[in-house]
């Protein structure tokens, strides 16, 4: 769209900051500079305690890396909302995009990004996967080719907002299934989820993967739990 298409765009439908809700003005990203700066920054210590946490023990997950804290109650829960219950694709394409930069950092060698996928009737019921418009987001920036459609989520897990860390873990436990084997064996697969809470979800992702044939797994989410 170009500049004055999205003058015109703006003034019947204004882009609206989802931590502020102030209005954006049409050079503005979908988030405000005061948000966005807003929002506490994974740094390195944090980022090597949560591997090691998570997945140091396992040796399915290569290396992790995400860009913020998720804070309860703060600018990066309304944006991650917005994303999840509203619509606004575009955050999940910003977002992804905020992420691959600091993966542009590392000396990662990656093939394909797969999003973590929701089971087919949330699905349904949401209307879109999340995490495919972050894988988008990441594509584009890092010029890696996307699969939303390689794994599958077979168990239907509720949400996991309210279990214990070895709840989650039961939770999703053969969660998911490689629906792709051809597209992932012997490549170095990225997988990108919103929030890491306690790893499982993506641990269980790379668990399948690498039953699959994947050279190597990669994690990767826009937050890490506070
Ligand atoms: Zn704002």
């Amino acid at each position: 769209m170009n500049f004055k298409a999205k003058s015109i765009f703006d003034f019947f439908l204004p882009r609206i900051c989802p931590g502020c809700n102030k209005k954006l003005s049409v050079e503005e990203k979908p988030v405000c500079v005061d948000c966005l700066s807003s929002i506490l920054i994974a740094d390195e210590d944090r980022l090597e305690n949560e591997f090691n946490k998570n997945f140091g023990s396992t040796k399915v997950i290569k290396d992790f890396y995400s860009k913020f804290v998720f804070e309860t109650d703060k600018t990066l829960q309304q944006i991650i909302h917005a994303l999840k219950y509203k619509k606004q694709f575009k955050l999940g394409v910003f977002l992804g995009e905020l992420v691959a930069e600091g993966i542009k950092t590392k000396d990662w060698q990656i093939d394909l990004i797969i999003p973590v996928p929701i089971h087919h009737l949330k699905k349904a019921e949401r209307g879109y996967n999340q995490s495919d418009y972050l894988a988008q987001g990441l594509s584009k920036s890092l010029n890696i080719p996307y699969s939303g459609k390689s794994i599958k989520r077979i168990k239907y897990t509720d949400s996991q907002t309210k279990l214990k860390m070895k709840e989650r873990a039961l939770n999703v436990s053969n969660a998911f299934k490689v629906r792709q084997p051809k597209k992932v064996s012997g490549k170095n697969i990225l997988v990108v989820d919103d929030v890491c809470t306690t790893g499982a979800t993506l641990l269980e992702c790379g668990i399948a993967l690498n039953k699959s044939g994947a050279s190597s797994v990669y994690a990767c989410s826009v937050a890490i739990a506070e």
